[in-house]
């Protein structure tokens, strides 16, 4: 399961983070405000919540605060990512990756590195995968009554 639980909202105030690495809430409220249609106080209060959940560090510099993100976009993406993938029998992990290398752009570099795992991959890769779930929570384990 995931560490840092965020909501959508406070995703998108994430990315405002990330992108620019620290940032005061005006230039939030700036980027933001008129886009989702939020109060300089929902965002401020978005950014306070992310300080509680220890995904961004606050510090006072003048008259303002600057916020600075405590976890990279790539490993809240990487336990989003996991958390959904924990949720799903292992079994069917495979079809979900298939899923999404259809339906996402790739480029070719991409492609290539994807390639590379894949045949990495295929020299360890079992005959089946093991289900490690809760019996009844999955089609492997099928508890009758
Ligand atoms: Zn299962």
């Amino acid at each position: 399961m995931s560490h840092h639980s965020i909501s959508p909202a406070e995703w998108e105030v994430m990315r405002v983070v990330w992108a620019h690495d620290h940032v005061k809430s005006r230039e939030v409220i700036e980027i933001l405000g008129d886009k989702m249609n939020w109060k300089p106080a929902t965002i401020k209060t978005l950014l306070r919540r992310l300080v509680d959940k220890q995904v961004l560090s606050i510090a006072k510099e003048k008259r303002s605060f600057i916020y600075t993100p405590i976890i990279s976009e790539e490993e809240m993406a990487q336990e989003a990512a996991d958390t959904l993938f924990s949720m799903i029998c292992a079994k069917e992990a495979g079809a979900l990756i298939q899923y999404l290398i259809e339906t996402h752009p790739l480029s070719k570099s991409d492609v290539k590195v994807i390639q590379d795992i894949v045949a990495k991959k295929m020299e360890m890769a079992p005959t089946e995968v093991d289900c490690h779930c809760i019996p009844g929570q999955c089609r492997c384990n099928l508890i009758h009554h």
